[in-house]
């Protein structure tokens, strides 16, 4: 169950309660790219409860992103929802939201609206960002490509 808390300041944990051990170590893994959905898919079937977040609520094959931007493919090509690539695992639960922070003492990962999810275990697979060198302004010479609205915006400048 998912709890809203009032005070930012003061997160609480909404997946076990205070002093109370889960019966499985629950892992949380931020983000549902190749890295973390293939964790996920990993611990199918294994004795802990396993909660995957990610602010998207598809996996996205980014290495087709270029047929994207040059039309070879739709975007719902190459996004398939991670509540379908994990439906047949018991054990997992897919969450859409954007995390915020994490918590390492109270091992708390923080979302949005103040909701906060205990973890057991946590792995981090949220990806990496374009590096530009330092020079933030050659990013409009060169724009990244990593998501479906980054390639839709190159697709969307080009002319054939
Ligand atoms: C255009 C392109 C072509 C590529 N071609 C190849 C190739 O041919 N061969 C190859 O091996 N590799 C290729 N790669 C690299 C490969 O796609 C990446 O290495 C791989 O996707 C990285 O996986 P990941 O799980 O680390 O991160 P990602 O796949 O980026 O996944 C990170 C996930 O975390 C989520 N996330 C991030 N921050 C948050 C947050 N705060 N809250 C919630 N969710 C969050 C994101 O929504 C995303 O779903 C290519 C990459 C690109 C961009």
């Amino acid at each position: 169950m998912i709890a809203q808390k009032k005070d930012i300041s003061e997160p609480q944990a909404i997946e076990s309660k205070p002093g109370t051990p889960p019966p499985v170590p629950h892992v949380v893994i931020i983000g549902g790219g190749f890295g973390g959905l293939t964790a996920a898919k990993k611990l199918a079937g294994r004795p802990v409860k396993v909660t995957l977040i990610d602010r998207m609520n598809h996996h996205l094959f980014q290495p087709m992103l270029y047929q994207v931007a040059t039309t070879a493919l739709a975007p719902g090509d190459i996004a398939t929802p991670l509540r379908d690539a994990l439906h047949h695992q018991r054990n997992t639960t897919v969450l859409m939201g954007e995390v915020t922070g994490v918590d390492t003492q109270r091992q708390l990962v923080l979302l949005e609206k103040y909701i906060a999810i205990h973890y057991d275990y946590l792995i981090l697979a949220t990806g990496a960002s374009n590096n530009y060198f330092g020079h933030p302004e050659w990013a409009n010479l060169a724009p990244g490509m990593k998501t479906l609205e980054d390639a839709i915006a190159i697709k969307n400048g080009l002319r054939f």
